[in-house]
């Protein structure tokens, strides 16, 4: 094992969890294996591969992946190839023939492929003692991004190859998807090697500010020089947040499914070759990527599970240097993920498991406590860990500024009214605007008519949506509703924190676009 890491790859020593999966899979065990990103997954399978007789079929979910890994396998002079969808007939053939001679070390496939009868019959005519399933989670169909045709092909390998052994390799596996992988490629405890989801070298924030755009603009002022991504949950929100860069002159290139081929691998490239810092993208972008010195992932939204955002953020600092990843959110995209999940053709249990892992994102997303121990428990239920020290919980007590009053303010306007005001109105009431559509309603003689009148419209709003976002306002029909708990701070049971909304941040940052 040592001898090919060195021959083939250049290292002298295995990373942590590598030696083991590979000795489970040399004594003839299928096996699982579940490490970071970036840790070195891949030669999980490629060793052993190296080491059998015959070809390693490898199932892995993009074409972009498969032909980063076969390039770079060629390049150490191993005989590997894969079949995709862009390839010609007689390119297909090739390949074929290649499989059925038992020339390739390794043939990387999408599971698609396995609806292919021609396909079929080759691989019934190889040789071929070791299948390698990379991107694990996508059988499983608890996994966040489950794909059907990984689960299907189950049946053909167990008929076609009946004697392969079995490598199963992700980064993101809750107990609930690492328990039915293992259901699904028999797969025993013992030969599961798990390592801590821990990343030390990731800085986990969570909501430095509630001006989203305006906290990346003056982020990027101080990270100049230093490649960064930036997600947003939809194509036109990338387009809108590029092109607000662009105003700003900050060069970005996009990244999205809408955009045709060629440009997407350009861009990617221009990302990758560093002629770009900075790529805006939505989560088509990233996988495969293998871009060591990425300083900063900001997500400009929440993402619909941990896993995604896990998976997301893994990408920085592939290199082990200090990295943030950055969570921006609004209600808002609790409203989109929720619509999302509505709007799926799935069934109803599932949707309900789609909308529990919502909520706990949500709960990272709003969590006092360590962020990075966050994670890790809900990966693992049963690891220990210490709070790391510098995620933005950890350092929250610099960073928070009481709202209890303010929040006081607008519950007891919305006590008065309740279910009759929009969150506009309350916003229009506190900040006393003389608008039509106030006048009309009577609302200027509220009592509470202009109490807020020297906060900006960002900043009562933010406040609303910090009240919506923590279950002390009921937000439903575009009608704002009390609920039991509102009383808690009407009755000054609780004190309420949250982000540095007014002097802070405002002095802090140069550029404004509030209005
Ligand atoms: P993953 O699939 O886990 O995200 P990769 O397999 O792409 O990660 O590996 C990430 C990087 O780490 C690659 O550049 C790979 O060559 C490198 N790597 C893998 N194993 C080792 C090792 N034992 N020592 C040093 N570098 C390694």
């Amino acid at each position: 094992m040592e001898a090919i890491l060195k021959e083939y790859f250049g290292y002298d020593t295995f990373r942590f969890g590598q030696e083991e999966i590979i000795n489970h899979v040399l004594e003839g065990k299928n096996a699982l294996g579940i490490l970071p990103t970036g840790s070195g997954k891949s030669l999980c399978y490629q060793i052993p591969g190296l080491m059998f007789e015959g070809t390693t079929l490898v199932i892995s979910p993009l074409i972009s992946l498969m032909q980063d890994q076969v390039d770079s396998l060629k390049r150490r002079g191993i005989k590997a190839e894969c079949i995709n969808s862009t390839m010609s007939k007689q390119e297909l053939k090739k390949v074929m023939t290649s499989l059925e001679e038992g020339q390739l070390q390794f043939l990387y496939v999408a599971p698609e492929r396995f609806n292919n009868e021609e396909f079929r019959i080759s691989l019934k005519q190889a040789s071929v003692p070791f299948i390698a399933f990379d991107e694990a989670h996508c059988i499983s169909k608890w996994g966040h991004d489950f794909r059907p045709s990984y689960q299907s092909i189950i049946p053909d390998l167990k008929a076609l190859l009946p004697d392969a052994l079995i490598l199963a390799v992700t980064a993101t596996a809750t107990e609930e998807v690492e328990e039915n992988i293992q259901e699904l490629l028999d797969i025993n405890n013992e030969a599961v090697t798990k390592t801590s989801v821990k990343r030390e070298n990731l800085k986990l924030m969570v909501n430095p500010t509630y001006q989203r755009e305006q906290f990346i603009l003056s982020y990027i002022k101080n990270h100049q020089d230093m490649s960064g991504i930036i997600y947003a949950s939809t194509r036109a929100e990338v387009e809108k947040l590029s092109d607000y860069l662009h105003e700003y002159k900050i060069e970005n290139v996009i990244y999205h499914g809408g955009l045709a081929k060629k440009e997407r691998s350009l861009n990617q490239e221009k990302f990758v070759s560093d002629q770009v810092k900075i790529v805006v993208a939505t989560n088509a972008f990233g996988m495969g990527i293998d871009k060591p010195d990425i300083r900063y992932i900001i997500h400009f939204n929440l993402t619909g599970d941990l896993e995604s955002y896990y998976q997301e953020i893994g990408r920085a600092g592939r290199d082990g240097l200090d990295s943030d990843c950055i969570l921006l959110s609004s209600q808002r995209d609790i409203n989109l993920q929720q619509f999302f999940i509505d709007r799926a053709t799935a069934s109803d249990q599932y949707k309900d498991h789609m909308r529990e892992k919502l909520d706990q994102m949500i709960q990272y997303n709003k969590t006092n406590k360590c962020l990075s121990s966050f994670i890790v428990k809900y990966f693992n239920q049963n690891e220990y860990v210490e709070e790391c020290g510098r995620c933005s919980s950890c350092l929250s007590e610099n960073r928070t500024e009481p709202m209890t009053s303010e929040a006081r303010l607008i519950l007891n306007l919305v006590k008065d009214l309740d279910g009759k005001l929009s969150k506009e109105h309350i916003i229009q009431v506190m900040r006393g605007e003389h608008a039509d559509n106030i006048m009309s309603r009577g609302l200027n003689k509220e009592e509470n008519f202009g109490v807020l009148d020297s906060y900006r419209t960002s900043e009562v709003n933010h406040l609303v949506e910090e009240l919506v976002m923590r279950g002390y306002l009921h937000y439903a029909n575009y009608r704002m509703h009390l609920v039991e708990k509102s009383f808690d701070v009407l009755n000054k049971k609780v004190k309420l924190y949250t982000v540095p909304y007014r002097k802070t941040y405002n002095e802090r940052v140069d550029v404004s676009t509030d209005s």
